[in-house]
């Protein structure tokens, strides 16, 4: 394992990230599968080995979970001491679909058809439930779950010749489309050069308050999902901040195409397969490429 490129992936059981660690397996990448539930994680593993890839082990990876984060962190250091790959991309999804669901298209192709970012925001706040509960899991899960997992990774990265950080985002937290109703909430996250972890918690706190108190929509935060698009627009800002805090390493996040899981209930357009090439493409890219960027479908684009 010492002389091959080593990759840790969060959330590696299911979805993209187990297909992310089939792909960086069947590129020669020595792959830690973590997943926060032994049982599946394991199963995960036997699923790959089954399929000619040896170079694939579990270890146990809560990302909410500080001691858990360390035990991942002792045992990269204790058996290879080092780490070339972070893929970060166990995340919820943040909100419960009514029970009576009914997608705006009937193409089971493309369920949203024809609608604008707006369109799709507005259908999102009306079918979709969010409690303080679910907003402070998505939060906790898919932006500090990545940062801390990361802070406490850092080390071995830059144990390696040629860190890389991947961290997996979404086309929703984008400041770019109009999810984020508010232009003052997006010149904030934009501007890189203003932008600190510090602030960042404020402003995580400062939603989840306005969240609190009922005001996410008259405050200018975005709705419909509304801590999963806070949290991903966290996570492009926090790559952005870790990019000019850490030259050596590569840092970049990705959003993999809207992808059939079981996070949308499988109403994506992509398979996983394809959703996990868009993150693998990333995570591959030739030594010495971008870092602090953003990637749609495996492509540099504004974030
Ligand atoms: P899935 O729901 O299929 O997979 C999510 C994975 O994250 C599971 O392995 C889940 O584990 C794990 N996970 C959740 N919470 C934790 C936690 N606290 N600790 C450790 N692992 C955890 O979703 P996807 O494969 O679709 O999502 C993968 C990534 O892609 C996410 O970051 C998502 O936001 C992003 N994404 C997905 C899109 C899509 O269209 N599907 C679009 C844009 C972005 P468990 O099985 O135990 O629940």
């Amino acid at each position: 394992w010492r002389s091959k490129r080593v990759a840790a992936v969060t959330g590696g059981n299911k979805g993209i990230g187990l297909e992310v660690c089939r792909q960086l397996a069947g590129n020669g990448v020595a792959v830690i599968l973590t997943a926060r539930d032994e049982a599946r994680g394991a199963a995960a593993v036997e699923k790959l080995r089954g399929a000619g890839l040896s170079d694939v082990i579990f270890h146990q990876l809560e990302v909410t979970d500080a001691r858990s984060i360390s035990r991942l962190a002792d045992f990269l250091k204790a058996r290879v001491g080092k780490l070339d790959i972070l893929v970060n991309n166990a995340a919820v999804g943040g909100a419960e679909y009514v029970p009576d669901l009914v997608y705006p298209s009937a193409n089971v192709e493309d369920p949203f058809a024809g609608m604008d970012e707006g369109q799709m925001s507005e259908w999102m706040r009306r079918n979709t439930r969010e409690t303080y509960n679910s907003a402070k899991e998505t939060l906790q899960t898919n932006y500090y779950g990545t940062k801390n997992v990361t802070e406490a990774l850092l080390p071995l990265l830059q144990s390696s010749t040629d860190g890389r950080i991947v961290n997996v985002s979404s086309v929703i937290g984008q400041l770019r489309v109009c999810y984020f109703v508010s232009e003052e909430l997006k010149q904030e996250l934009k501007d890189v050069g203003k932008l600190s972890e510090e602030r960042l918690d404020e402003l995580l706190g400062a939603f989840m308050e306005d969240f609190t108190a009922g005001a996410v929509e008259a405050r200018g935060w975005p709705v419909g999902f509304s801590a999963y698009k806070v949290a991903k627009a966290a996570v492009n800002a926090y790559t952005r901040v870790l990019a000019r805090r850490h030259p050596e390493l590569r840092v970049n996040c990705a959003h993999p195409g809207f992808v059939k899981t079981d996070m949308n209930r499988l109403a994506g357009l992509l398979t996983p397969e394809q959703g996990a090439r868009n993150v693998v493409t990333v995570a591959l890219l030739p030594a010495g490429g971008p870092t602090g960027k953003y990637f749609a479908s495996g492509q540099e684009a504004p974030f």
